[in-house]
C-alpha cells in the first residue's frame, strides 16, 4: 500500500517540522523511553508482546481499522483477538486512521472522517476504549494536518528520526525506527545513555518482530537489547500516553 509523493508533497513533508503545532518541553523529567508497533503484523503482539512480557514494559499499538485479517506490506496484520489481548495486557491502542491514508494524499475532510471511523471501530471492539493518541500513516504529515492532530490528539509521532527533547510539538513528535534496514546504523546503547543523561524521550517505532523480520521490523533479540539498554541506561519505559503525562 505504497503512496507516491509529487514534489509538491515532498516540500510539504519536509516543511511541516519547521512549525510546532503544539509546543511543549522536555527534558525536565527522567529520560524515557517509548516503544510503538504500527498497522500493526500479528507478531508485533505473538513475538513483540511476549519480549515485552519478559521485561515487564508495555507499548503503544498504532491501529489501523481497514488492515484487521489483510495482508499489508506482504504480512498478515492482526486481527480482532489480537486487538483484544494487546489491550488486555495493558499496551495502550493508538489510532493511525481507519484507512491508513497519508495526510497529503487525502483532503482534511476524508483524513477526519477515517480518524472517526477509526475511533468508532475500536471502541466497538474494545469496551469502549478511546484512543489518546497518534501516529501518521507512512510518517506523512503538513502543517495544516499537524494543527488538526493537535486539537483531537494528546499527541502525535511521525517517523522523523530524531529523540524528543528540549521543546518539541507534541503533534510532530521524532522517532526512532526499530527496523533492521536502518538499526546497523544505530548504536541502541549509546543513545539510551544520551537519552537519559538529557532527561529526553526516545520513541521508537516498528512493525513485525521476527528472527527473519522484513526490513520495516526487528527481531525478538534486537527488541531485547534495546529493551534492556533503556534499562540499564535509567530510562523509565512508558507507552506514549503514560510518558507524555509526565512532560505535559
Ligand atoms: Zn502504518
Amino acid at each position: 500500500m505504497a503512496r507516491v509523493l509529487t514534489l509538491l508533497d515532498q516540500v510539504r513533508l519536509r516543511i511541516a517540522p519547521l512549525s510546532r503545532a503544539a509546543p511543549i518541553a522536555v527534558g525536565s523529567q527522567r529520560g524515557m523511553m517509548s516503544l510503538s508497533f504500527d498497522d500493526f503484523p500479528i507478531s508485533a503482539w505473538t513475538e513483540g508482546g511476549r519480549v515485552m512480557a519478559d521485561h515487564g514494559v508495555h507499548a503503544t499499538y498504532y491501529v489501523s481499522g481497514s488492515l484487521c485479517g489483510q495482508v499489508h506490506d506482504d504480512m498478515r496484520q492482526f486481527e480482532v483477538a489480537h486487538l483484544q489481548a494487546v489491550a488486555e495486557a495493558g499496551h495502550e491502542i493508538g489510532c493511525h486512521t481507519f484507512d491508513h491514508i497519508s495526510a497529503l494524499k487525502a483532503r482534511a475532510a476524508e483524513f477526519h472522517a477515517s480518524i472517526d471511523r477509526n475511533a468508532h471501530w475500536v471502541a466497538e471492539r474494545l469496551d469502549g476504549y478511546a484512543m489518546e493518541t497518534f501516529a501518521y500513516p507512512f510518517g506523512d504529515w503538513s502543517i495544516g494536518t499537524k494543527r488538526s492532530v493537535a486539537k483531537r490528539f494528546k499527541c502525535a509521532r511521525g517517523v522523523l528520526r530524531g529523540v524528543n527533547n528540549g521543546k518539541v510539538d507534541r503533534a510532530g513528535l521524532v522517532s526512532i525506527g526499530l527496523e533492521s534496514k536502518s538499526l546497523a546504523t544505530f548504536d541502541m546503547e549509546a543513545v539510551a545513555v544520551k537519552a537519559a543523561a538529557q532527561g529526553a524521550w526516545l520513541v521508537l517505532y516498528g512493525h513485525d518482530v521476527g528472527d527473519r523480520s522484513s526490513p520495516y521490523g526487528c527481531s525478538p533479540k534486537q527488541l531485547e537489547r534495546m529493551i534492556l539498554a533503556a534499562k540499564a541506561a535509567g530510562l523509565d519505559i512508558l507507552p506514549v500516553k503514560d510518558a507524555l503525562a509526565r512532560i505535559h
